[in-house]
């Protein structure tokens, strides 16, 4: 079991002292305070620096000016006390038994755009975080198909769209020789991939040509989808779907765990999902700490995350607790979550974790002495 935070370099509710990346082994040793013998860790860092610039019409990476792109090249920086200090980040995260995943970046970048400019410098982008994750002896990488909000663009221009970049990165990352587990990840409506059809959908269409590719399962991103699509659903002809098989009234008509629940029908869920994100979903807000109201801190509230249903207050927050349920069902021994909680302070994120950690293993020992009963 792999129960890991994220850590973004502009999260801007951190401690002011603590800047990412040169604050990284303050936030690993941090974080291992809240470990127990025989616990693994993951980090999956979002680095939001650009990761290209352009001299004379060209694409560069950007090695000067991305900070986490000086980790692993720490040997061509001038200066002898930048170069200590990240040849030392870089030798306690191989040393660490701590997995690192890598999300590629979302600021500006829109690979739907008309502008051949930003598709170009989008992709790039993200071939030059893919570059960085394999550096970073990732494990895994996140891709986003469509990032960007587009309500008129029909669903299946934008899915072909992004599978043509899919089939780039495909490429880039087999010239290059890469291993990391590259995952897809479930987004947002109207983004793109959004509900389990379209998860589903996707998956098979990307797995002819780039077998490796797993899903990671974002599960507030399916949480605000399926409230969005609901606020939407009497809108005619709203969505411009890929296909006529996703079933809007079953989304609509089922709350978030049984929705959940029924995306098991779907072939590649959940055999195929390499991790999980989760994070606190109340009404829209969805980065917050499981189980609590937005207000609410884990050091002076308990965390709703292992009680009935009836502590929820379903109409507005996400019944953490069946959810957990249904994942662990869902998993072998190996769970693989992060948390995202990027609105909240890093010290609270850790003591979540934490806590969610010794859920889910309460949780998996309670399911496996059901099934030897
Ligand atoms: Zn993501």
């Amino acid at each position: 079991m792999y129960i890991g935070m994220c850590l973004c370099d502009l999260n801007k509710v951190d401690e002011p002292h603590l800047h990412l990346p040169y604050n990284f082994l303050d936030y690993l040793n941090s974080y291992k305070a809240y470990f127990e013998d025989g616990d693994k860790g993951m980090i999956e860092i979002q680095a939001e620096s650009p990761y290209v610039f352009e001299t004379d019409g060209n694409f560069l990476s950007n090695i000067t000016k991305n900070k986490w792109l000086w980790i692993p090249y720490y040997e061509t920086l001038f200066d002898a006390n930048l170069r200590d200090h990240f040849k030392e980040i870089y030798d306690q995260i191989r040393k660490s038994d701590i997995i690192l995943g890598i999300h590629q970046p979302i600021r500006d970048i829109n690979i739907l755009s008309d502008d051949s400019y930003w598709h170009e410098r989008s992709v790039r982008s993200i071939e030059e975080s893919m570059r960085f994750a394999n550096d970073m002896n990732a494990i895994y990488f996140i891709i986003h198909m469509v990032q960007y909000d587009n309500w008129n663009m029909p669903r299946q221009q934008q899915f072909e769209t992004s599978i043509d970049v899919l089939k780039r990165l495909s490429t880039f990352y087999h010239k290059n020789s890469f291993s990391f587990v590259p995952c897809i990840e479930n987004l947002e409506f109207p983004k793109l991939p959004a509900t389990g059809f379209e998860i589903s959908f996707c998956y098979d269409t990307i797995r002819k040509f780039w077998p490796k590719i797993k899903i990671c399962f974002d599960l507030p991103h399916l949480w605000n989808s399926q409230r969005i699509i609901k606020n939407h659903a009497h809108t005619p002809q709203p969505f411009h779907m890929i296909s006529g098989f996703d079933n809007f009234s079953e989304i609509c008509s089922r709350d978030y765990t049984a929705y959940l629940y029924s995306l098991k029908e779907f072939e590649c869920i959940p055999g195929e999902i390499f991790l999980y994100h989760i994070g606190g979903c109340y009404d829209n807000m969805t980065h917050g700490i499981p189980g609590l109201k937005p207000w609410e801190n884990p050091f002076d509230n308990a965390m709703n995350i292992d009680c009935p249903s009836r502590c929820y207050d379903l109409s507005r927050e996400m019944d953490v607790s069946k959810t957990l349920d249904i994942i662990v069902s869902w998993s072998d021994s190996c769970i693989r979550m992060i948390l995202e909680a990027d609105q909240k302070p890093n010290a609270e994120a850790q003591r979540a974790i934490s806590d969610i950690r010794k859920t889910l293993k309460a949780k998996t020992k309670r399911l496996e002495r059901k099934l030897n009963a």
